[in-house]
């Protein structure tokens, strides 16, 4: 029998009423190992409801108190690390180091929301006019919610609640309902750190409870993070319901190798972005562009001894160096896209096709494929596959390497390997992506940098975590005034100006 989860409503695990389930798998058995409730409209609602009612009173509290909840919250986290990365691991398939990253980036972001009290610092002018004084504060939203994907289950439903939250909202977090267990059990964990019930709730859910929280005119502004097409559909239905917007989407990220690049140094850097979390992460590497012929036959010839080496295990397996995919649908749409590239004429030099793991035949498992000439009219080359693949598209010289990136519909990150800073230089002012990285492979900024992808990876002027989320959940009110002592000048009729 599969577990069956909750919602976390109002301080408490909840069952779910709608009678509609989903399942949540096993990926390194295949079994299904627990069913998560999907919430009805009303589900929502009620949560919403909940939200509204114990957020007055949570942004009735100093700053400095809401901080000492988050500081207590990561106390309780990091004593729970290595069984919150199991759970995770459990459900999404990654190994649990890899896990541990994952709520480690996560509580980043709560470590620089417990400084709120600076950072919700309003601006103040003194003397603006005769007299006049005026200043400006930020005040929480109210009601705020999160859609999240399945791939980072800590970090991103983190990247959200903890600024959220910290400026004096009441978040409602609808999580990925793939791997929904450690979202859950984060709730908790806040309540244990002396969040008042209510202010952060977690719906579980598809898209029912997507258009609840859309259309709900509590909802004050919603954060997602998944895929483009439903980005896009999140932020044009949340602002036709007045609601402020970020959304982050898919991506195709490129790694440029400069002739001068020290190769070993690139080649590690692409088998760890490559296939990292079988390629399950919003910043991998998916496509690798060498410079020259030189350049990418020596690169080609590297990567495809490693990319043979690949170790795939359990996410419990201490010398994986990746997990199985999340689902078989996931397994299977990776398949699918292998077997595209090879009708589209790609040389596949690795297929991770068919890899079985003994003793977990019905396992997502699958092995590190990489594809060798591909070019930008392949669908392998403009869509987003998600898995363990990674395309070589030799470039002839800097500037085509530059356009590739530049001119694919996603901008999420980028990276180039040279040892001349001058093009690393170039090259990051001139390319048409969000994040860059300069022989980094996964540029994802610092939690007091704010992360944010451009064109279909990034819709809405307000990036995630760093100054960007405090902006993002906060409203800001600037008061003009003049106390009687001022300048008495009769009524006026005209626009006040600075003259
Ligand atoms: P997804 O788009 O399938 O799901 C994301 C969320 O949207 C989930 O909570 C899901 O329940 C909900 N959803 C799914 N279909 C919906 C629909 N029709 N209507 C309303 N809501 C719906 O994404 P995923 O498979 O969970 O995650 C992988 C994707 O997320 C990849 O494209 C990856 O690049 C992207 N991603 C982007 C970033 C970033 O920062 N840009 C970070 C992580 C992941």
């Amino acid at each position: 029998m599969a577990n069956e989860l909750e919602h976390f409503i109002g301080g408490k695990r909840v069952a779910g009423t709608s009678g509609s389930y989903g399942d949540v798998f096993d990926p390194n058995t295949g079994r299904v190992q627990a069913r998560v409730p999907l919430a009805s409209d009303e589900e929502v609602r009620a949560a919403i409801t909940n939200a509204a009612e114990a957020q007055r009173e949570w942004a009735a509290w100093n700053p400095q108190k809401r901080a000492r909840v988050l500081m207590k919250f990561l106390e309780l986290c990091n004593a729970e690390m290595d069984s919150l990365a199991r759970l995770l691991a459990s459900e999404h398939g990654k190994t649990v180091p890899d896990a541990k990253g994952d709520v480690q980036r996560g509580l980043e972001v709560v470590e620089f929301a417990t400084g709120i009290p600076h950072l919700l610092k309003g601006e103040y002018s003194e003397g603006a006019g005769t007299g006049i004084d005026v200043y400006s504060m930020r005040q929480p939203l109210g009601v705020v919610a999160g859609i999240t994907p399945f791939n980072f289950p800590a970090m991103i439903p983190l990247w959200k609640a903890a600024p959220a939250i910290a400026c004096g909202n009441a978040f409602v977090l609808k999580p990925s309902e793939r791997d929904p267990s450690v979202p859950l059990r984060l709730a908790e964990l806040f309540i244990e750190a002396g969040l008042p019930p209510g202010v952060l709730n977690v719906v579980n859910g598809d898209k029912t409870a997507v258009d609840a929280v859309l259309t709900d005119q509590r909802i004050e502004a919603v954060g997602f993070v998944g895929s483009s097409d439903i980005a896009e559909y999140i932020y044009s239905t949340a602002a036709a319901h007045g609601k402020r917007a970020q959304c982050f989407g898919g991506a195709k990220n490129h790694m440029i190798i400069m002739p001068d690049a020290d190769l070993d140094q690139a080649v590690d850097a692409l088998i760890g972005a490559g296939y990292g979390s079988a390629g399950e992460r919003c910043m991998a590497i998916s496509v690798a562009v060498p410079v020259g012929e030189p350049t990418a036959n020596a690169l080609v010839e590297k990567l495809t001894e490693r990319v043979k080496q690949l170790e795939i295990g359990t996410s419990f397996d201490e010398s994986a160096d990746f997990g199985p995919l999340v689902t078989r649908e996931a397994h299977q749409k990776v398949t699918d896209y292998i077997g595209v590239g090879v009708s589209e004429g790609a040389e596949l030099l690795v297929d991770g096709r068919g890899y079985r793991k003994e003793g977990h035949e019905d396992g997502f498992f699958m092995g590190g494929s990489l594809f060798d000439h591909v070019t930008t009219d392949m669908r392998i080359y403009r869509e987003e596959i998600f898995g363990p693949v990674l395309s070589v598209v030799r470039a002839a010289d800097y500037e085509e390497a530059l356009r590739l990136p530049s001119e694919h519909e996603y901008g999420n990150g980028v990276a180039i390997f040279t040892r001349d800073g001058d093009s690393a230089r170039e090259f990051a002012g001139r390319v048409d992506t969000g994040m860059v990285g300069i022989n980094v492979p996964i540029p994802v900024p610092i939690a007091y940098h704010t992360f944010g992808g451009w064109k279909r990876s990034g819709l809405g002027d307000l990036n995630q975590h760093g100054p960007d989320s405090i902006r993002f959940y906060t409203k800001t009110k600037t008061v003009t005034s003049r106390w009687p002592s001022g300048r008495k000048e009769g009524a006026s009729f005209t626009i006040p100006t600075m003259e």
